[in-house]
């Protein structure tokens, strides 16, 4: 897109009063103003108020610019949810730094990648977590790069508290970025996604506004604190701008949110939909109170209406269905959709500043119904990606459009259909036929636990169906599948050419089926067939 479009869309933004004169930094500030001893932020070993998250956010500036962080600069943060998530990342942004959210699964590769796109200046990590070692690691990705290695659970704020307040307010304005958010997709290592302060803050407090979040909303980060969806959609910052509460899980493991929810009487949460199933199976047999919960937002990839309906029942919650990206914009369900239509559908967008468009072959936007790719623009939605000219060659339409590369259509009541990815779709022959048509009715078998289609390269088809199941009956094979599918309404050319078993289904770092490892293990023979 060109400098004067994007600069004539920004100045919009403005003036149509989406981007406000904030940052993340004068946040907190004010947050501690307003809301000063209320609880803000929990962890298994305690929680802080604002005003103690505010000043901590002083001391720990003070401590990264002693060690030499400046303004400006980058540094990766890959810590586990925690209150020293909440207090390094406040930190930086009080110094005016600009931290990389790093997931804890990220692993070499991804982080040696950060560090060749963002040459930051340090990389904020713990020593180990989960059995983890992530001090070795640091150390490799480091090496000969310049970059130093800081312990979050080494950092001793307190020292700095008291004889160095540093109110280093910091140069930064609500036009800069304050966060590198990564890209999801399974296919590369993540791109880096520069959200500024006043388009990332008004996408929290737009969504925080849209879940009816208060001073009385207790939200559970179950999913990684720095994933968007944990982060900021509404997710901690939301919660930090109504004055409520995060409670931070440390593992992510469904007793913990159970218990969680429990103990700290929890009355939201964002989670992937295979979490959302484990979570809902486990409260079959865990005697917990879950009364407190009432919404659970659940996007990312794929949600079935038995997941959603088995959970909304075992739970006693909402479950309202999101889409999301990092790159930007968000929909959600209504808070009051019927169940089939909160599994059938994504919502509307958030913001009357979103724009979705369904391009059309000749790239004008295609009519209410028509499936193609979804196109993304708006307030809160990236013009470019950080330092790579390639993606945003690929992603960007000059008019500024994001490619989000997920199939949709969007429905006469504006809501967003999501039917699977542009580059998922299977040609078997010539025939398009999209994977999540047929995952969704493989799930109302009741003996198939989870599964996934996916396109296998053959010679003579271009593409080859095949189901993966997980089940344990040894009588599902092939045959009784294409059966199942002809019964549900699949067309022929649809049913699967090959199916096999797998004990699980893999997953991506953020619990979505990672589709790329299952073609490896059937590229490699590595699975039964049936
Ligand atoms: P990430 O950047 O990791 O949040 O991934 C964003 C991608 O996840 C989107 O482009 C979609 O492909 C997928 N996604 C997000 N929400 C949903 C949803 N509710 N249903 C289906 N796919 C989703």
């Amino acid at each position: 897109m060109n400098e004067t479009l994007k600069n004539e869309l920004q100045e919009k933004y403005i003036s149509e009063g989406y981007w406000r004169d904030e940052t993340f930094s004068g946040m907190l500030r004010e947050c501690a103003a307003k809301y000063g001893n209320k609880t803000a932020l929990c962890d298994m070993n305690g929680c802080i108020s604002y005003s103690e998250w505010d000043s901590l956010a002083d001391a720990g500036a003070a401590y990264l610019k002693s060690r030499g962080i400046c303004s400006g600069d980058r540094v990766i943060i890959q810590i586990p949810n925690s209150v020293a998530f909440g207090t390094v990342l406040f930190s930086l942004f009080r110094l005016g730094a600009v931290p990389v959210l790093a997931l804890p699964a990220h692993r070499k590769n991804e982080i040696s990648s950060f560090i060749d796109i963002a040459s930051p200046t340090a990389y904020i990590t713990v020593h180990s977590h989960l059995g983890f070692d992530y001090g070795k690691m640091a150390e490799e990705c480091t090496k000969g790069t310049g970059c130093m290695v800081l312990f979050a659970d080494e950092t001793d704020y307190e020292k700095f508290r008291h004889d160095t307040p540093c109110h280093c307010d910091n140069g930064r304005t609500f036009r800069d970025i304050a966060v590198l958010q990564v890209s999801g997709g399974t296919t590369n290592v993540p791109k880096l996604i520069p959200r500024t302060n006043a388009d990332y803050l008004y996408d929290a407090r737009v969504f925080s506004e849209v879940c009816g979040m208060n001073e009385d909303t207790v939200f559970l980060a179950s999913i990684p604190a720095s994933h968007n969806f944990s982060f900021a959609n509404p997710g901690i910052i939301g919660t930090m701008i109504c004055g409520g509460k995060t409670v931070m899980a440390a593992t992510g493991s469904p007793d913990e949110i159970l218990e969680l929810t429990d103990r700290e009487k929890v009355n939201i949460t964002a989670m992937v939909p295979s979490l959302l199933a484990l979570c809902s199976e486990m409260s079959e047999w865990e005697d917990y109170s879950l009364e407190s919960l009432k919404t659970v937002l659940v996007g990312g990839s794929l949600l079935t209406f038995p997941v959603l309906a088995k959970a909304e029942e075992n739970l006693g919650c909402r479950v309202r269905q999101v889409y999301g990206t990092a790159e930007g914009l968000n929909t959600i369900t209504d808070a009051d959709m019927s169940p089939e239509l909160t599994a059938g559908c994504q919502g509307r967008k958030i913001s009357p500043g979103d724009e979705m468009m369904i391009e059309a072959d000749d790239g004008s936007a295609a009519p209410c119904g028509t499936e193609g790719e979804l196109l993304l623009r708006g307030p809160y939605t990236i013009q470019n990606y950080y330092n790579n000219p390639i993606a945003d060659e690929e992603s960007f339409r000059s008019d500024g459009y994001y490619r989000t590369g997920d199939c949709a259509f969007i429905d006469t009541s504006g809501n967003l259909h999501i039917t699977g990815r542009v580059k998922e779709q299977i040609n078997r022959a010539g025939e398009k036929i999209m994977p999540s048509e047929l995952e969704r009715m493989l799930d109302e078998h009741n003996e198939i636990d989870m599964s996934a289609v996916i396109g296998i390269p053959d010679e003579m088809l271009i593409n080859k169906i095949c189901a993966v199941i997980v089940t344990d009956n040894r009588d599902i094979d092939l045959q009784s599948i294409r059966g199942f599918l002809e019964e549900k309404g699949a067309a022929m050319y649809k049913l699967p050419d090959m199916a096999v078993r797998l004990g699980s289904i893999p997953l991506t770092a953020v619990g979505k089926p990672d589709k790329k490892a299952i073609l490896n293990m059937i590229m490699n023979d590595a699975v039964e067939r049936i």
